[in-house]
């Protein structure tokens, strides 16, 4: 079992496949001056799954692929494929921006995938244009119509900002529950790689928003999950993170590799220790020790109670 130094239980691993993307969304990366990692100082697929082993046999219950966008690495879901193979009981999900579920949702379920969070912030073209800097939101959403057809579970993520998409909340929400999806807004999140003039919404503005068009009540939520829940009255729940009231540290059940194989406790949090030596000379004992290492340095808390803007992206981390 992989227990951190304040006894939390370690039994999720995230993923990042890669720190390219197809899209430049002002809150996780800037348009231009992107610095992507060479090809040699990544971790092949295979490398990744030698990891992957080790922290199943470990006990990680659950993997999430994420990135960048996942799928721009191609083999995305061959990689899946073989943690499904050795471990058919393990929770695969991966959280995409959607843009290539159209021809990939398929290939994912069958690869043994589970579920999905697919990111969508507007249903307006010319608004997705704006916050993604790029065309996409006819493929994001041909994209989930996919993944419902496979029959992946969907969970939509909705960057909350003031003045973009505040007067879309209705709109996504009844989108949301119309595919049987839960939508979960997050507040957005400062770091040095967004767009400075983006406005973040905590949550109390986010859940007055909200009322304005429905009824709902907080019910409990699973410990480990970032996400609060709220029913409303006709029975939809929805979702809500909150990382600046940091309330699901004390459970976290966290850890990330990104995938130039730095293992971080933490997303936010700058600190890592590299395995990509290790993985690349097949030294898995030394990749044990780091990653004993890496969990004895877990912090108790993110950094934003200390007002700490993390320089690692999301992109780079896996968000
Ligand atoms: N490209 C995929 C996607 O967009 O879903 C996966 C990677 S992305 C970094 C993962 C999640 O992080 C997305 O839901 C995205 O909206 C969220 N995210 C990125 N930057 C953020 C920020 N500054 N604040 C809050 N959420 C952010
Ligand atoms: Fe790409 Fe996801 Fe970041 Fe948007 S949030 S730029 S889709 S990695």
């Amino acid at each position: 079992m992989l227990i951190d130094a304040y006894g939390r239980v370690i039994d999720y691993l995230r993923i990042s496949l890669t720190q390219r993307c197809n899209f430049r969304c002002q809150y996780c990366m800037p348009e231009s001056g992107v610095e992507l990692g060479k090809h040699e100082n990544m971790l092949s697929h295979e490398e990744m799954f030698e990891f992957v082993k080790i922290c199943i046999d470990n006990g990680i219950k659950k993997v999430r692929i994420s990135g960048g966008e996942p799928l721009v690495r191609k083999g995305a879901e061959d990689f899946i494929a073989m943690i499904f193979a050795y471990a058919p009981h393990i929770d695969l999900a991966m959280t995409t921006n959607g843009y290539f579920l159209k021809s990939k949702a398929q290939a994912l379920k069958n690869a043994g995938l589970k579920r999905l969070n697919i990111s969508l912030d507007t249903l307006s073209n010319e608004k997705f244009r704006q916050i993604a800097r790029r065309d996409g939101l006819k493929e994001v959403l041909e994209g989930i119509e996919a993944a419902k057809s496979e029959g992946l579970g969907i969970k939509l993520n909705t960057v909350a900002i003031k003045g973009f998409n505040d007067d879309e909340f209705e709109a996504l929400m009844s989108f949301a529950a119309a595919n049987n999806a839960q939508i979960r807004f997050i507040e957005y999140m400062e770091n040095k790689h967004a767009n400075p003039e983006l406005k973040s919404m905590r949550a109390d503005e986010i859940l007055s928003k909200i009322a304005t068009f429905k009824n709902f009540k907080e019910i409990t939520k699973s410990p480990q999950s970032p996400s609060r829940l709220f029913a409303c009255d006709d029975g939809y729940i929805f979702g809500l993170i909150n990382p600046h009231q940091c309330d699901f540290c004390t459970t976290c059940n966290r850890i990330r590799l990104s995938s130039e194989g730095l293992l971080i406790p933490c997303l936010y949090f700058d600190e890592g220790k590299s395995i990509l030596a290790a993985m690349k000379k097949g030294d898995l004992a030394s990749a044990k020790q780091i990653l004993a290492d890496v969990l004895a340095n877990k912090p108790e808390k993110n950094r934003w109670q200390e007002n700490q803007i993390s320089e690692r992206g999301f992109y780079q981390t896996g968000g």
